[in-house]
């Protein structure tokens, strides 16, 4: 898989490219991430980035000429912009662009882009959640490590990216290690008892216990979608 980064900043990804999953899976060739310097394409002396929004407002509005002149060349690829206004991503979103080939993210900063390139250069909006970051930098990096780990041979164990929280419209049980007791604070009995069918059944209840409990919405989108 592809994945191009438009972004004014690609210093941004020297951290989340270098380490753990993802740094394997590009060093694997699983994985392989293009960054493109938007400044590259800034308009006069100044490579010119922004300019201030028609009708007024506050702030600076990110502008079509630049974007444009990065985004024709990769016309073929799905072109994904990060921004509040978009589709919040899930699990489900990541399942989907793990599956093409070519992927572009698009990082948007200042008060937003030229509705203009999002109606003639973006295939969809995509939002890291209800709230607003300086950049889509930080939604991007999340996509790339949430994507990557989706690629074959990224993750040692495929059942870990199977049998994890949000499959099955479930969050994951609690889970444990050695020590067996610290300080007082014991493990499950059934966990130590080595029956696998007692064990798959008390996991079963705990996720769906911890859905209830904290994410009922997830329950009842998996109602919705299975009707
Ligand atoms: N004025 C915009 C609004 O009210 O929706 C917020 C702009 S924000 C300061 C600058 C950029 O950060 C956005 O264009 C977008 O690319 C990115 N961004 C901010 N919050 C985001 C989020 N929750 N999800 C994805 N991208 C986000």
């Amino acid at each position: 898989m592809k994945i191009n980064v438009i972004t004014m900043f690609p210093e941004y990804f020297e951290g989340p490219l270098d380490v753990s999953i993802v740094a394997r899976g590009i060093e694997d060739g699983a994985l392989v991430v293009v960054l493109h310097d938007l400044r590259e394409h800034g308009l006069g002396r100044h490579r010119q980035l922004d300019d201030s929004p028609f009708g007024g407002g506050p702030g600076m509005v990110m502008m079509i000429e630049p974007m444009a002149a990065a985004l024709e060349p990769l016309r073929d690829t799905h072109r994904v912009l990060f921004t509040p206004s978009g589709a919040p991503m899930s699990q489900e979103t990541l399942d989907r662009w793990a599956q093409i080939d070519d992927v572009t993210f698009v990082c948007g900063r200042y008060e937003g882009v030229d509705q203009r390139v999002i109606d003639n250069f973006i295939d969809e909006e995509a939002s890291l959640g209800d709230y607003v970051l300086a950049g889509g930098e930080v939604a991007a990096a999340a996509a790339i490590e949430g994507v990557a780990r989706l690629l074959p041979g990224v993750v040692g164990n495929p059942e870990s990216t199977e049998k994890e929280s949000f499959r099955d419209c479930l969050l994951e049980e609690p889970v444990y290690t050695r020590p067996a007791d610290f300080q007082g604070w014991a493990v499950p009995e059934v966990l130590l008892s080595g029956d696998h069918g007692r064990i798959e059944e008390w996991r079963s209840q705990r996720r769906l216990e911890r859905t209830r409990q904290r994410r009922p919405d997830l329950l009842r989108n998996g109602k919705d979608s299975d009707t």
